[in-house]
C-alpha cells in the first residue's frame, strides 16, 4: 500500500517525507529507531493513522510520530471517502454527497443530501429511496470534475446501470467497482476493465469453488426446465432477486411462454422502462388474488416470498432458485426447492481474478464477501491486497428482507 508518510517528532529535530509500503512501516521505523518501543497506533480527527514510537537513544527525540496519509480514498465510518473531492462512494451513513455505484440496497442508502449515479440508476433510487431525493444521473465514460477530482462512471456488468467509479486526481487513478461481474448477461452494459493505481473490489464469491457456466448454458437450462415442467403439467416458479436477477430470468425465457412477474419486480421493471430500457414482455401478478390461471405457466417471484404461504396458491408448482449460492451442494435442499441454478450477478472466482489483474493496480482493497481468502490469495500471488471493513454485502442479492439465502455473505 502506498502512503505518503510524514515523520515528525515532538522536538522537531527530524522531519522526513517519503512514500513507503505499509507492510514495511514497522520495519523501517524499527531500523530508524532501533531503540524504539513498539508503535502504538491511533487515528486523529481526520481519520489519519498515526503511529507513535518512543526512542530511548536520544534525549531530544522522546517521541516520534508517523502520520500515514492514505492516498486518494479513505475508509471512514460513514463510507469510502475521497478527501480531495469531499464526497463519498456508496456511503452507509448519511452524508452530503454520495456517488452511487448501483441501486442495490446495501450500496444505495437513504439519507444522503445529494446523489450522483448512472442515469439508469436514477429511477431505481427514486423508486427504492424516495421520489424526492436530489439526484443527478451521468452516462458511462462521461467525466465531470468535482472539487478538482475527475470523476467518471464505467460499466460494471452487475445489473442495469451498475457502474465502477473512476477517480483521477494529481495523476493518481482509483477505481471503486461496487459489485461487478465480467460475464455479459445481455442486459447490463458489459464490464469494462480500467487501469488504475488502486482498485476497490468485492469478493462475494471469492472462493475457487465458484465457477459459473456461460450465460447461454444457463439460459438453455432454464428453458429446458420450463418445457419439462409443462410436459408434466407443472407451473414453473423462479425465485430471483427483483433487481437484476428477475430481469435476467425474463430475458432467458423470452419467447418460451408468457412471463408472469410479482408486482415488486414489475415496479422495478417500470423504473427501467421509464428510461427507455427494453425488457421482454411480461404480466404483473398479485398473489392476493386468484391465480389459478397461472397453471403450467412461468412465474418469477422475489426471494422474500419463497418461504411464505402465498406461494402455495400457485397450482402444481415446481420451484427453482436462481442464485450463485446454488453452486454449493445442499443449498437447494435446505431451501426445499425443486431446482437450483447457480446464476449470479457477481463475478465468480476466475472473474474476480481476471478483473483485478486487468486493472494492474498496485494496491487492491477487498470490501465484502470472502475477503480473507481472496485477499490472502492475491497477496500470495504478488498483488498487494488488503481487507477493509465496509457495510456492504448485507442486503445485496437478497431483497430488502432478511433473507436466509445470503447469510453466508
Ligand atoms: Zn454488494
Ligand atoms: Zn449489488
Amino acid at each position: 500500500m502506498q502512503y505518503s508518510c510524514v515523520f515528525f517528532n515532538t522536538g522537531s529535530i527530524i522531519n522526513y517525507i517519503f512514500t513507503q509500503s505499509v507492510s514495511e512501516k514497522s520495519d523501517k521505523a524499527a531500523k530508524f529507531f532501533p531503540n524504539a518501543f513498539g508503535p502504538d497506533c491511533r487515528k486523529d480527527q481526520k481519520d489519519n493513522t498515526i503511529l507513535s514510537f518512543r526512542d530511548t537513544r536520544c534525549p531530544f527525540i522522546f517521541k516520534v510520530q508517523i502520520l500515514l496519509y492514505q492516498g486518494m480514498i479513505r475508509f471512514r465510518t460513514e463510507g469510502i471517502y475521497c478527501e480531495a473531492g469531499n464526497f463519498y462512494i456508496d456511503p452507509w451513513k448519511p452524508v452530503d454527497m454520495a456517488l452511487i455505484t448501483h441501486g442495490h440496497a446495501d450500496h444505495a442508502r437513504w439519507g444522503m443530501k445529494r446523489y450522483l449515479c448512472h442515469e439508469y440508476t436514477v429511477p431505481i433510487l427514486q423508486s427504492r429511496i424516495s421520489p424526492d431525493i436530489k439526484v443527478q444521473g451521468l452516462t458511462y465514460n462521461n467525466p465531470i470534475t468535482i472539487n478538482g477530482v475527475k470523476v467518471s462512471f464505467h460499466p460494471a456488468g452487475h445489473i442495469i446501470g451498475s457502474a465502477q467509479i473512476r477517480l483521477e486526481y494529481k495523476g493518481k487513478v482509483v477505481v471503486i467497482s461496487g459489485d461487478y461481474k465480467v460475464q455479459d448477461d445481455g442486459l447490463s452494459t458489459s464490464f469494462e476493465p480500467i487501469r488504475c493505481h488502486e482498485f476497490v473490489s468485492e469478493s462475494t464469491f471469492g472462493l475457487p469453488i465458484y465457477n459459473w457456466l456461460s450465460v447461454e448454458e444457463y439460459n438453455r437450462q432454464l428453458q429446458d426446465w420450463v418445457l419439462k415442467n409443462q410436459s408434466i403439467g407443472k407451473t414453473s416458479v423462479f425465485i430471483g432477486y427483483s433487481l437484476g436477477k428477475a430481469q435476467r430470468i425474463m430475458k432467458a425465457l423470452e419467447g418460451v411462454d408468457k412471463l408472469h412477474v410479482h408486482y415488486a419486480i414489475g415496479k422495478l421493471n417500470q423504473a427501467y422502462e421509464s428510461v427507455g430500457i427494453k425488457l421482454p414482455e411480461y404480466h404483473t401478478i398479485d398473489l392476493r388474488e386468484d391465480v389459478k390461471y397461472l397453471d403450467k405457466g412461468i412465474v418469477i417471484l422475489p426471494p422474500s416470498l419463497a418461504d411464505t404461504n402465498v406461494i402455495n396458491k400457485i397450482p402444481n408448482r415446481a420451484t427453482a432458485i436462481c442464485s450463485g449460492w446454488m453452486q454449493v451442494r445442499g443449498a437447494r435442499r435446505w431451501r426445499s426447492a425443486d431446482a437450483g441454478f447457480a446464476i449470479s450477478d457477481h463475478a465468480d472466482w476466475n472473474g474476480l481474478l481476471q478483473a483485478v489483474r486487468a486493472t494492474q493496480a498496485e494496491q487492491v482493497y477487498i470490501t465484502h464477501g470472502q475477503t480473507a481468502v481472496f485477499t490472502k490469495y492475491l497477496n500470495e500471488n504478488g498483488i498487494a491486497a488488503q481487507e477493509v471493513e465496509t457495510a456492504f454485502g448485507t442486503e445485496d442479492e437478497e431483497e430488502d428482507t432478511n433473507n436466509k439465502l445470503s447469510t453466508e455473505e
